[in-house]
């Protein structure tokens, strides 16, 4: 582009040029700039640009009011100061019902909303390992007796409904919402801190969800909150645990995947819209290049087993300086081909590090997807090379910002994908941490914060296209994707236009 743009401009001084002649070049340059933004491609059939009317006016209504008074622009603050807020926005409503595609960055139990795992504490056989008292609860098992090992000292195993008799049901549904999802920010000050917190919220859920009755249900209950949140697809990483029962045996692993071929089956029968939902094998990072070995192993015995389910291949785990993704490219790269790679990769604000560099070895080692990639723009080479070979970049605005990689999302580094119209989606991560929608959350600050102010229609059909053509699905799914996908996208538009009026009511202040 820059030699087409250095004939207009011309070798010689610019500050030669006449008045006409800059705005003549000011214009060009800004067509050229414009075109190459993300969703360019995407020309607005007649009712899209009718429907396209109504989302830009609640858009730039939110938009000119947060420049007027940036106290009330959600993206420039955090998101658990803002949650219940950006619900009574009118553009958030809309993008609520607005067909999405896919979620493609999923991990397995971190789905569901904190109210389905309140209600999940209700079960019988339920045991709680407490400290202080029973005001911190470390871990959960379902039992018919009382557990006899716990993962931490000092504490004290006791049956959930007599825990709750003895602290009061409405305190320990607060103490319950506080536990499984990562509030108050005071807590979250560094990124290892927040790091760390969201770990302890994973292992806290494990004897929760890893019980074998409750393992289908949270799967089930996770694509149906992701359906009603108009997400047709689901991409989701998992560390395959063993599930187990209530005398203690453990299952094999092979069952925790049957589970998740089951209750899809079901889903799929309840839900005719819903598109397909596929796994991706992703055992922590932080491991032995020798373990790493099995792990390829184990993925390519489970992928024969479940070939349509188990499509790919992942490591999770907070990145760091000990476990880069180059240690173990002897053993990753003996995964067989047709197994796809979608590494995590440069989920970090350090450059010159072990972990933005990982995006290297993402990319060489013939990744698909990169999950986050917040470090890309800090290798323009590689991101050259991504959009050369089409590897969509997983974006998730929230967790990044819970991570406390950038406070004030006009300043997410997504904005320069967008701008290099970049391959990207937009993902959740962990929604159900921080108590936001399944994927609505996540599309409306990028929509509001991260793209230009002028990003409409096309911007958000871009994305949602993205999401499919992305995704681990076959050519074939991908057609039937697209369908079905299609169908939901023409109806909300139908929706748009005939209910334009009743859209654009703000809500009583
Ligand atoms: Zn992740």
């Amino acid at each position: 582009m820059i030699p087409q743009l250095s004939k207009f401009l011309g070798p010689s001084n610019l500050r030669k040029c006449s008045p006409e002649a800059y705005r003549k070049l000011r214009e060009i340059l800004c067509k050229f700039e414009q075109g190459a933004i993300l969703g360019n491609d995407i020309q607005l059939t007649d009712k899209e640009i009718k429907a396209n009317e109504t989302i830009m006016c609640l858009k730039m209504e939110e938009y000119n009011r947060g420049v007027k008074d940036p106290n009330q622009f959600a993206p420039g603050y955090h998101i658990f100061e803002r949650l219940h807020e950006i619900e009574k926005s009118p553009l958030f409503q809309l993008i609520r019902k607005m067909p999405k595609g896919g979620a493609l960055k999923t991990h397995d139990t971190s789905m569901c909303s904190t109210k389905f795992l309140i209600g999940l504490t209700y079960r019988s056989h339920l045991w709680a390992c407490t400290v202080d008292d029973g005001c911190k609860i470390l871990e959960f098992r379902f039992s018919k007796e009382m557990p006899t090992k716990m993962r931490h000292e000092n504490g004290k195993w006791e049956k959930m409904d007599e825990l709750r008799d003895r602290r009061g049901e409405v305190n320990m549904k607060k103490q319950l919402l506080q536990h499984f999802s990562m509030y108050p920010l005071s807590e979250l000050q560094t990124n290892d801190k927040a790091w760390d917190h969201m770990m302890s919220i994973f292992s806290l859920l494990h004897g929760l969800l890893t019980y074998y009755p409750v393992w289908g249900e949270y799967y089930y209950n996770a694509l149906k909150e992701f359906s009603e949140d108009g997400v047709q697809y689901v991409e989701t990483r998992t560390l395959l645990n063993p599930l187990y029962c209530l005398g203690g045996n453990k299952l094999p692993v092979k069952e925790t995947l049957q589970v998740y071929n089951e209750e899809l089956r079901r889903f799929k029968a309840d839900h005719p819209d819903f598109i397909d939902s596929k796994i991706i094998y992703s055992p922590l990072r932080h491991t032995t290049p020798e373990n790493m070995g099995g792990h390829v192993k184990t993925c390519t015995e489970l992928n024969k087993e479940f070939p349509k389910l188990l499509v790919g291949f992942d490591l999770v785990g907070q990145e760091n300086e000990e476990y880069p993704l180059k240690m173990f490219v002897n053993e990753l790269l003996k995964m067989p081909s047709h197994i796809k790679f979608y590494f995590h990769a440069g989920q970090t604000n350090l450059y010159g590090s072990p972990l933005d560099e990982n995006i290297i070895d993402a990319l060489l080692l013939g990744t698909r997807r990169i999950g986050h990639g917040y470090a890309l723009t800090k290798h323009p080479l590689i991101m050259q090379l991504v959009k050369r070979f089409s590897i969509a970049i997983e974006v998730c605005p929230i967790c990044n910002q819970v991570l406390q990689l950038g406070a004030d999302y006009r300043n997410h580094p997504a904005a320069t994908l967008i701008a290099n119209d970049i391959p990207f989606v937009l993902s959740s991560g962990n929604p159900s941490f921080w108590r936001t929608k399944p994927l609505s959350h996540d599309f409306y600050m990028a929509f509001l914060g991260i793209a230009p102010r002028n990003a409409d229609l096309k911007f958000l059909k871009r994305t949602a296209k993205n999401s499919m053509r992305h995704s681990a699905l076959t050519d074939e799914e991908k057609a039937t994707a697209m369908q079905k996908w299609k169908s939901k996208w023409d109806e909300w538009i139908d929706y748009t236009i005939e209910n334009a009026d009743d859209i654009m009511k703000q809500p009583e202040k």
